[in-house]
């Protein structure tokens, strides 16, 4: 008898991110496998007699190497289980979900990706920045931050020709790398004025950000005491926060949003 493997993207932070369909599959898994940026939550869709095996990298010790989770994955599906494998964001973009899905094609078994909601986006998203804006940014690349000052490691990602292909440039595994990133990035030839934001553990009651410009933002954000998980994203639309801030806090004084018009508009429709 074979069992079969789901790869399930687990969303950003906030258990509620989780699709419908993730959430269904977790309550049908014999066996849930999960990484640490998972939210502890989500197992509580899984059934009680389900199996838990905690694969993440705590602080200080060493990660469960990927040819053993991938052995994992594999061995509990041919002897019949369903195994749930439950990782942050979507398990597609640095996830190593690929790594797992051509794993299980390898030794012959079935293996389902169900997407989630990558971090990339939405953590952008949870602080109001938009990845695309009409007008300002019609294109943005998702880029790994921890090679970046390491240029010639072998898979280091190559900023220099990244950097300025893109209007919104989006860093995972940004926190650890702050200052050597923006250095690179600039470097690179964005603006050292040109917005940025950090966000951490957006969608998360802990979510906190902060936003100045590239070449200002990692002084602040250590000064903030940002670490990671957290996502750094550079661009135009970095600035919209503050935009939209500016447009709020006359309104909530009870001010009119402008002159004339805002008057009326305001005690006819707020
Ligand atoms: N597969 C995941 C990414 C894994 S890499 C996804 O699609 O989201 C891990 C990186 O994701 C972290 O270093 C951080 O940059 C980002 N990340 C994950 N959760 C986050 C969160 N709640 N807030 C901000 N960034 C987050």
């Amino acid at each position: 008898m074979t069992g079969r493997v789901v790869l399930i993207g687990a969303g950003p932070g906030d258990p509620e991110l989780i699709t419908v369909k993730g959430a269904r599959a977790l309550g049908e898994a014999d066996v849930v496998i999960f990484d640490r940026l998972v939210a502890p939550a989500l197992l509580d869709l899984c059934r009680p007699d389900t199996q838990r095996l905690y694969v993440g990298k705590e602080p200080g010790q060493a990660a469960v190497p990927q040819e053993r989770i991938c052995s994992l994955l594999v061995e509990h599906a041919m002897s019949g289980r369903v195994v749930a494998r439950l990782k942050g964001g979507d398990p597609m973009v640095f996830g190593r979900g690929g790594e797992e899905l051509l794993a299980c094609a390898r030794a012959g078994v079935s293996c389902e990706v169900i997407p989630g909601i990558t971090s990339a986006v939405a953590a952008p998203a949870a602080a109001g920045i938009p990845v695309t804006h009409r007008g300002s940014a019609r294109s943005f690349a998702v880029v790994t931050a921890s090679t970046a000052g390491t240029a010639h490691a072998p898979d280091a990602v190559d900023l220099g020709r990244v950097a300025t292909a893109v209007d919104t440039l989006v860093l995972l595994m940004a926190a650890g790398k702050l200052e050597a990133t923006c250095r690179a990035l600039i470097a690179a030839g964005r603006p050292s004025d040109e917005p940025a934001a950090i966000i951490q553990w957006a969608t998360t009651p802990e979510e906190r950000s902060v936003i100045a410009t590239l070449d200002e933002l990692p002084v602040l954000a250590t000064a903030a005491g940002i670490g990671p998980p957290a996502t750094l994203v550079v661009g135009a639309v970095a600035a919209i926060p503050a935009e939209t801030a500016a447009i709020a806090a006359p309104l909530a004084k009870g001010e009119p949003r402008s002159g004339r018009q805002g008057r009326h508009s305001r005690s006819s429709k707020l």
